[in-house]
């Protein structure tokens, strides 16, 4: 594997005879020249694999830590929430499509400037740095870089992901993370196909989170009405809680509510009564389930 001390140039990667191969996250992309790999984040350039996303900042604000969400997490408090453009899973019906999917415009912010306004903004009640709002993992060096930072000057990072990442790029991280929102999104392969991923990858990483940080939980909760992807049945959120009360049971699970986005913007909101059904499923096994 290549590790490169340049901060625009990408760790985590090989080069093979059809183009350099992205071990970030599980799908491994083999990226030919002058592409950029599914996340569209990482670029070969010329043999090199950057990571072009690099303090490319296309959303920033002061957010309640709620919501992240994390609600036993500094709760009151407030965060400098970042986000940039791209993803890795194509979900149908992703709620911030605009950045994830799309080329939402941006502007260059290296990590000594978010810290120093991190900083500046304490006295208005932020704790710390969240790296939101599209996928984090796919600026990996990026979010490397300004955690390691931020860490140093007595903040504290938090990480909303959608948990698709290769192990070894996640075990570098964690030092520097206090705090991870998880997405899990359904509870099998089936689900997770309908996405681009499989689900191991995602256990793997709540599971090496929960380890070394605060962890919480988000499962959106889409409507059997859908005609996509469907995850609001107790089969799915009784074995979903279950297998998370064997790592904790004081890991909180937020159910949110689908709302019509992207490609399923015909699909009406999920009906509250369903989630909160779910809800009492999963509180047989969960201490803290908020829906
Ligand atoms: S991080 Fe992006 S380029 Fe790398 S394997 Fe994942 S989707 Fe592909």
């Amino acid at each position: 594997m290549n590790v490169r001390q340049c901060p625009r140039t990408a760790r985590f990667y090989e080069t093979t005879e059809r183009g350099l191969q992205c071990l970030l996250c599980p799908r491994g992309c083999v990226i030919p020249f002058d592409r950029t790999g599914v996340c569209g984040a990482r670029r070969n350039a010329a043999g090199r694999l950057i990571a072009e996303s690099y303090g490319q900042i296309s959303s920033l604000a002061l957010d309640p830590i709620e919501k992240k969400p994390l609600r036993h997490f500094y709760p009151g408090g407030m965060i400098l929430s970042i986000g940039s453009y791209g993803c890795n899973l194509r979900c149908p019906f992703c709620q911030n499509y605009s950045i994830s999917m799309g080329q939402p415009p941006v502007e260059f912010i290296p990590p000594e400037k978010i810290v120093r306004q991190a900083e500046e903004l304490i006295p208005q009640g932020n704790i710390g740095v969240a790296f939101t709002y599209n996928e984090p993992f796919i600026a990996w060096e990026f979010m490397y870089d300004t955690a390691k930072l931020a860490h140093e000057r007595g903040l504290v990072n938090v990480i909303v992901t959608n948990g698709y990442v290769s192990p070894e790029p996640l075990m570098e991280l964690l030092p520097f993370i206090d705090a991870m929102n998880i997405d899990v999104k359904g509870f099998s392969d089936e689900f997770y196909a309908e996405l681009g991923g499989t689900l191991a990858p995602v256990m793997a990483t709540v599971e090496a989170a929960a380890r070394h940080c605060h962890v919480e939980l988000t499962t959106l909760i889409l409507p059997d009405s859908a005609s996509g992807p469907r995850n609001a049945y107790a089969s799915v959120i009784e074995p979903l809680a279950r297998w998370v009360a064997g790592i904790d049971e004081e890991i909180p699970l937020h159910l949110t509510r689908f709302y019509p986005r992207w490609q399923m913007s015909s699909t009406p909101p999920t009906d509250m009564d369903v989630i909160r059904a779910l809800g009492r499923t999963a509180e047989k096994y969960l201490r803290h389930v908020h829906y």
